[in-house]
């Protein structure tokens, strides 16, 4: 474990909420964490919103997908604490728990094809590291404890849109190791009264996203003048959300959501793979002959979609952000900002 610890400025930050985030060095946890300390950070940065009296520390393993660098906007920042350590570590869990007074929950294998070849680490991370910090929220009497899942644990849907109330029917090992987790933290608010509650999300998109995933791992390599890999027969379809409009939804969940409750945050835009792609070649001036049909993932879901009528009816919560301009912002952020992803191609290539 390491650890990096700001001196107070001057000794006048008196923090009247600490808040634990697991997983912060990842895409969506750095983002959360930028805005919960109301840093602004490089292109279409999150607006600041939260009070100047909350304090962060990031618990982050720092596995081939945690980027320390995601964290230099509030590196200095007087309220933020970074400690290098395992979800699944009981005795590391069980203090940074009992120093703070909310835990947000992000950290996860969270790549679909990995679990595919392999699951342990899913199942490691994803479903005893809950175990591990919910059984300390418990001992603790922790306010609060925010667990970030996700659109996949209800499997596919042909027509509509799940709602919070759907059976959880995850296919992929990665799924079924978040269907568990969430099952355990409703449990825990069951069982033993832990203000439990679930955020699922619709498939995030922004700066800063690992390139093993389809929108960073397409414009990475078609900026670099390489073929993208399109899965099957390209008719896959995702609900597209800006990671800022995944953070503010968050956000309200954490500040207005009631206690053992799930809330969908959606982004709105339904695509199929296939027209993804198109928009990514247009943004990048390329053509269909860069694009390589490839045999179709095992267990491959053909669509999701997220009805989050009850995040916008219980706390106001709609996206915000504009897919098209969302999208060509993450574009030009890719460009702009090789020495972030050069390195990370590598360790997405071979782990
Ligand atoms: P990510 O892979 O970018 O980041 C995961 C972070 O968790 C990394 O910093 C990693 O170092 C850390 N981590 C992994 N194992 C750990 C362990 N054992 N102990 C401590 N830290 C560990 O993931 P992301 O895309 O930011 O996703 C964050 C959360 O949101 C995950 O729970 C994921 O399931 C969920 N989610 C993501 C999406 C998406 O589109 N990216 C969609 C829905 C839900």
């Amino acid at each position: 474990m390491s650890t990096h610890r700001p001196r107070p400025a001057g000794g006048r930050f008196r923090p009247t909420r600490r808040v634990l985030v697991t997983g912060g060095a990842g895409f969506i946890g750095s983002h959360y964490v930028r805005s919960l300390l109301g840093a602004r950070a490089g292109r279409g940065a999150e607006e600041p919103r939260s009070a100047g009296d909350t304090a962060v520390t990031v618990l982050d393993k720092l596995t081939y997908a945690g980027v320390l660098a995601n964290l230099d906007a509030v590196r200095g920042h007087p309220g933020f604490t970074f400690v290098r350590g395992d979800v699944c570590d009981e005795s590391l869990v069980g203090g940074l728990v009992a120093a703070h007074d909310e835990v947000v929950h992000f950290a996860a294998e969270s790549h679909v094809d990995r679990s595919i070849e392999a699951a342990g680490d899913f199942v490691r991370t994803n479903v005893l590291g809950t175990q591990v910090l919910l059984e300390a929220a418990v001992r603790h009497r922790t306010e609060l404890f925010v667990q970030i899942s996700t659109d996949e644990v209800y499997g596919s849907v042909a027509h509509g849109s799940w709602r919070e109330d759907a059976p959880l029917a995850p296919n992929s090992p990665y799924a079924a190791s978040k269907a568990a987790a969430d099952l355990l933290a409703l449990a825990h608010h069951r069982t033993h009264g832990l203000d439990v509650r679930i955020t699922r999300c619709s498939n995030n998109y922004g700066p800063g996203h690992f390139p093993e995933k389809l929108i960073p791992r397409f414009v990475t390599r078609l900026l670099d003048g390489l073929t993208v890999p399109l899965y099957g027969d390209g008719e896959h379809v995702r609900d597209w959300l800006h990671v800022e409009d995944h953070v503010r939804g968050i956000e309200l969940v954490r500040r207005r959501g009631r206690a053992g409750e799930v809330y969908h945050i959606g982004g709105g835009t339904e695509l199929s793979n296939r027209e993804l792609t198109g928009r990514l070649l247009a943004l990048v001036g390329a053509d269909w002959d860069r694009v390589e049909r490839v045999e179709d993932r095992k267990g491959h879901d053909r669509r999701y979609s997220l009805d989050w009528a009850k995040a916008r009816r219980e706390l106001g919560y709609r996206p915000r952000r504009d897919f098209a301009e969302g999208l060509a912002e993450t574009v030009a952020w890719y460009r702009e900002h090789r020495s972030w992803w050069e390195p990370l191609v590598g360790a997405a290539a071979t782990r």
